[in-house]
């Protein structure tokens, strides 16, 4: 039994924990930009030596250079891109549990949006939200570079909509934004990558292949 938990929800995060790569440079390196330029953007935006106005401006303007920044093509990357193994069966086990399933990620809407479908799951949180003008041209989009901290107001924005108590939800993540999520629980499943070490010493579990986690949910 489960150390005595009984779960009603299971929360995933997505890049690192259900896919391998970072779907924000993922992206960039996809429609062809310059992903050591992006990495310069972001970083300047986290350490507060770029304005988040300029940071993002010129992040969208990398892509739009590109000439792939449309929705058809954005959808078609989406579509395409690998989980890790044992995603999919994952989650169709949990499914088959009963348990609620909910995705909170840093990453955009539309990506998010995708993967939902791609897993047959019914709730999903992004962080960032791309705009489209008519022809689908990506004309602008909004980012919260504080991941942990949304992550956290929308894991208790879904609690309360769902009447769930934070402790009746597993949290499975990867990295630095799902410290406060795997805090709060105290049910983190930490799934090995390259930013776990955030998680080592306040994860419940610890797995290196998903298909670990069928055998404590
Ligand atoms: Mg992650």
């Amino acid at each position: 039994m489960n150390d005595n938990h009984a779960f009603k929800a299971v929360i995933f995060d997505i890049d690192g924990t259900l896919t391998p790569d970072v779907s924000w440079t993922a992206l960039t390196r996809d429609l062809g930009g310059s992903v050591e330029k992006h990495l310069e953007l972001y970083r300047g935006h986290r350490d507060g030596t770029i304005a988040y106005e300029i940071s993002k401006g010129e992040l969208l303007k990398l892509w739009q250079a590109t000439g792939n920044a449309n929705k058809d093509f954005f959808e078609k990357l989406f579509m395409s891109w690998p989980f890790r193994e044992g995603a999919e069966e994952l989650v169709d086990y949990l499914k088959s549990k009963g348990y609620l399933i909910c995705l909170i990620t840093g990453a955009v809407d539309l990506y998010a949006e995708v993967v939902a479908k791609r897993l047959g799951v019914a709730y999903f949180i992004p962080n960032a939200r791309f705009v489209w003008d008519e022809s689908g041209k990506l004309i602008d989009f909004d980012y919260d570079v504080k991941q942990g901290e949304k992550k956290l107001e929308q894991f208790l924005e879904f609690c309360r909509e769902q009447n769930l108590n934070p402790s009746d939800c597993a949290v499975v993540g990867d990295g630095y934004n799902d410290v406060k999520l795997f805090s709060l629980t105290g049910n983190g499943i930490m799934v090995r990558s390259e930013g776990a070490h955030h998680l080592e010493n306040i994860a419940w579990k610890k797995v290196e292949d998903l298909k670990e986690i069928m055998n404590f949910l």
